[in-house]
C-alpha cells in the first residue's frame, strides 16, 4: 500500500515583494484507498498544497519533508512525481494548443506507465472512459482544455485520472462550476476509481456539496496555511452548518 506522508510542509510563495509563507507546517499521512477531504476558506492555502505536491516552480518548500513510500518526494522533477504515482488535476487548468486530448493521454499514459499503450487497446480504453463519463468521443480530437467549458475540463481531469491511475490523486475544486448532473458524473468517476482501492485521495473543497455524492473517510479543515482540524464525515456536517468562521477568526484570509 503506497502512503503519502507530509511533515512539517512549509511553503513560500515567490512574489515580486519577495517570498511570502503560505504553508506553515501541514502534517498530513493519505494511504492508497482512502479518501481525505481538505476543506477550508479561500486563501489558506489549500492549491498551494496541491501545486507544491505536484512540484510547481513557483512554491519553494522552506522546511518538512514529503515522502511517499518512504521516496523523497520533493526530490523528484514533476515527471518524476507523476512516473512515482502522483497525480494533480488543478483547479484551473492550462490550455495545450495544438495537442488533442487523445494525444496527450497517450503521452501522459506513456509516462506513468514508463511505456506506450498499445494503439488498439488504448484507442478501446480511452473510448470506454468516456463513455462512463458521458463524453461524446469527438471530444478525443479536440485540443486540450482549448475552448472547454467548466464541466468539460472536470471530465477531462477525472478522465485523467481513470487511465492513468495513480497511486495519489489530487483533486482541487473539482466540484467548482458544475451543474448537479455534471457533479454526478465527475463524483461517479471518482468513486469508481477509489473503490478499486488503489488510489490514496485528496479532494480539496471550499464547498460542502460535493461531499454528498463522494463519502471521505477523513475530513480536514485547513485554515491560515495548516490543518486546523482532523476529523471523520462529520466534520463536514459540522462545517456546512458553522461555516469557517471559528478557524478564521483572528487572523487575516484573502
Ligand atoms: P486556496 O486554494 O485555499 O484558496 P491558495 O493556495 O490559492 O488558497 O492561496 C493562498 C494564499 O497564497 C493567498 O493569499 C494567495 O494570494 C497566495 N498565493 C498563492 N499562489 C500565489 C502565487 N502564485 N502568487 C502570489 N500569491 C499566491
Ligand atoms: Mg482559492
Ligand atoms: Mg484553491
Amino acid at each position: 500500500m503506497a502512503t503519502l506522508e507530509i511533515h512539517d510542509l512549509h511553503v513560500s510563495v515567490d512574489t515580486d515583494s519577495g517570498p511570502n509563507e503560505i504553508l506553515r507546517g501541514v502534517d498530513l499521512t493519505v494511504k492508497q484507498g482512502e479518501t481525505h477531504a481538505i476543506m477550508g476558506p479561500n486563501g489558506s492555502g489549500k492549491s498551494t498544497l496541491a501545486y507544491s505536491l505536484a512540484g510547481h516552480p513557483k512554491y519553494t518548500v522552506t522546511g518538512g519533508t514529503v515522502t511517499l513510500d518512504g521516496e523523497d518526494v520533493l526530490e523528484m522533477s514533476v515527471d518524476e512525481r507523476a512516473r512515482a504515482g502522483v497525480f494533480l488535476a488543478m483547479q484551473y487548468p492550462v490550455e495545450v494548443p495544438g495537442v488533442s486530448v487523445s494525444n496527450f493521454l497517450r503521452t501522459a499514459a506513456t509516462a506513468t506507465r514508463g511505456e506506450a499503450p498499445k494503439l488498439r487497446t488504448w484507442v478501446k480504453e480511452v473510448k470506454e472512459a468516456m463513455q462512463r463519463l458521458s463524453m461524446d468521443p469527438a471530444f478525443a480530437e479536440r485540443n486540450v482544455n482549448e475552448g472547454f467549458s467548466g464541466g468539460e475540463k472536470k471530465r477531462h481531469e477525472i478522465l485523467q485520472l481513470e487511465l492513468l491511475k495513480p497511486k495519489i490523486a489530487i483533486l482541487d475544486e473539482t466540484d467548482s462550476g458544475l451543474d448537479v448532473d455534471a457533479l454526478r458524473v465527475v463524483s461517479e468517476g471518482v468513486n469508481r476509481v477509489r473503490e478499486s482501492g488503489d488510489v490514496g485521495t485528496l479532494l480539496i473543497t471550499h464547498y460542502t456539496r460535493i461531499l454528498r455524492y463522494i463519502k471521505p473517510d477523513h475530513v480536514h479543515v485547513f485554515a491560515k496555511g495548516r490543518i486546523a482540524e482532523s476529523g471523520g464525515p462529520e466534520l463536514a456536517d459540522k462545517l456546512e452548518a458553522e461555516g469557517y468562521e471559528q478557524y478564521v477568526k483572528g487572523g487575516t484570509t484573502s
